[in-house]
């Protein structure tokens, strides 16, 4: 039974109550917000992962994807790249593997993390009928839904799946005549490519029963894909876009009210100035299920930076209410990550989730604790209280002063803190605010 399906009995799931621990928030509240959908929990009956709670009222989580492609297949380091974004904060892991045996290397993965795994089922689908048939368009329907029982079956805790994309949503595109970008989603266009090659409706959407029914059975979240995002600044907002959007957010109700756990993906390449929209009108049109932007990419011009680029948009998502970021590593539009860009876009996507929480949740106690650090000179405390201490260690110890441990090279003997040390000590003990 699904956690909505046990919420609607009014009964508490264990993930449900490590939840509750977590966000230190009462049980209740939790509860409520699964069964209405505005919180889910990526779970299935056949993994036990880590309880994971995206939503409403919660810290903004953070996912990593990992995966091999046809031109890079090392199952070593994918292993790596998930121990790495683990060790550095990542809430969840996508496995997006397309080269070599995706199964053993997704397995090799989940046994690797107590994460739980999300996945893109069509990828796999459409690796194997390229290599069997020859071309992702041979691809046979029954192949799409053996995939994804096979992967529910083995405990993939929440899937992007591309229901949204339909005959009219093609039909909008076409009409556009325009995309700077092009499409961008592998889903996406590998689901338009066979859409056209065989005159079909996608069978995702079709079926779309079929999909809730199946990830409900296994308690697995529906993360319904945005195969139209906008891949250029200038194609963000478009009308193929939210016409995605509004399809999705449908099935976002229409799953809920299956027991399936939903949440909508959103853009992508976005300017800053429609970040805000893009979350309004994907919260309002989906009675409020659960916001995953993947990035979002703020401007094209920085390649090598992306992790800035969308660490930029999404300390802003975040702040405006979204739930869940997919991070981006300095690799984006360059080549595979391998595992140091692993570390650089976990963290980033977590500074970047913080700097969101400090005014969607007001959550501002670290920042105070450690600037009192700062101030009192306590080097030991600010690296406890640091996203990344062993990068801030790294960093203090190849400039470390030889005249003065208390400070550090960049005043050296002007150091400020250290004038004005007697002040706020007594300052402290006296009115300080906590
Ligand atoms: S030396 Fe300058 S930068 Fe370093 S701790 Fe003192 S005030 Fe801060």
């Amino acid at each position: 039974m699904s956690q909505i399906e046990m919420s609607l009995r009014g009964e508490f799931t264990e993930e449900m109550n490590s939840v509750a621990v977590a966000e230190q928030l009462d049980i209740n509240l939790i509860m409520r917000r699964v069964a209405s959908g505005k919180i889910v929990i990526p779970s299935n009956v056949n993994r036990k992962a880590r309880a994971v709670g995206i939503g409403k009222g919660l810290k903004t989580k953070v996912n990593a994807s990992i995966g091999t492609s046809t031109d890079i297949i090392d199952i070593e380091m994918e292993i790596e790249k998930a121990r790495m974004a683990e060790k550095y904060g990542a809430d969840t892991l996508m496995d997006l593997s397309v080269g070599g045996d995706v199964t053993q290397i997704r397995r090799a993965v989940m046994d690797a993390i107590t994460l739980p795994l999300g996945t893109v089922p069509l990828y796999e689908a459409f690796a194997v009928a390229a290599e069997k048939y020859g071309s992702i368009t041979k691809m046979p329907e029954g192949l799409l839904w053996d995939t994804i029982e096979r992967q529910c079956e083995e405990g993939v805790a929440f899937m992007a799946v591309h229901c949204g994309i339909n005959r009219l949503t093609l039909e909008v595109l076409k009409k556009q005549h325009y995309r700077y970008g092009g499409l961008v989603s592998k889903g996406g266009a590998c689901m338009v490519a066979w859409m056209q090659y065989n005159n079909a409706e996608n069978p995702l959407y079709a079926n779309f029963d079929k999909v809730a029914g199946i990830l409900r059975r296994y308690g697995v979240v529906l993360s319904l894909g945005n195969g139209f995002r906008a891949g250029a600044i200038h194609d963000a907002t478009d009308r193929v876009q939210i016409q995605e959007l509004i399809v999705n957010c449908e099935f976002a109700e229409a799953g809920r009210a299956m027991g399936c756990q939903t949440m909508v993906e959103g853009p992508g390449h976005i300017p800053i100035n429609e970040i805000e929209a893009n979350i309004i009108l994907a919260k309002k049109m989906s009675g409020e299920a659960p916001f995953y932007m993947l990035g979002p990419i703020t401007t094209d011009i920085a390649p090598g930076y992306d992790h800035i680029t969308s660490a930029i948009g999404a300390a802003l998502a975040a702040s405006h209410g979204v739930d869940f970021l997919c991070y981006v590593t300095p690799a984006e539009h360059l080549g595979l990550p391998f595992t140091e860009d692993v570390r650089e876009g976990v963290v980033a996507a977590k500074i970047a989730a913080h700097i969101g929480d400090m005014v969607k949740l007001s959550d501002t106690n670290r920042d105070k604790a450690i600037s009192k650090a700062r101030r009192d000179m306590d080097w030991m405390n600010q690296f406890k209280l640091a996203i990344d201490p062993e990068r801030a260690i790294e960093i203090r110890n190849k400039r470390n002063s030889s005249s003065d441990e208390r400070t550090c090279t960049m005043c050296g003997k002007f150091c400020a803190n250290d004038m004005l040390q007697g002040i706020f000590e007594a300052h402290s003990k006296g009115t300080d605010k906590q």
